[in-house]
């Protein structure tokens, strides 16, 4: 009788943690995201990193960069990372 009343309960927690903590997380996000070079910066930085047109991480050469969304995947807001030696190297809007 009460099970639907408890699993509401549970439901409005979890709901209220997670949007808690996403705010939270996006705030961390969006200071170190906008902390970042830009790709223009990166390579005026670093213009060894840039071999055949394509950007190498500067710290360990890899040349597969992996962009990522800053908060979720279809985010605009994207950094680029070494997934070999997990540098965050520049951003791009
Ligand atoms: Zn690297």
């Amino acid at each position: 009788m009460s099970n639907p009343l408890f699993l509401l309960i549970v439901l409005a927690f979890f709901i209220f943690y997670w949007v808690y903590y996403c705010d939270g997380r996006k705030r961390a996000n969006r200071a170190g995201w906008q902390a970042l070079p830009t790709r223009e910066q990166y390579l005026a930085q670093h213009p060894d990193a840039l071999v055949d047109d394509q950007i190498a991480c500067h710290h360990c050469h890899h040349r597969d960069l992996q962009a990522q969304g800053l908060v979720h995947l279809a985010d605009f807001r994207h950094q680029y990372v070494c997934p070999h030696c997990h540098q965050v190297l520049f951003r791009t809007q």
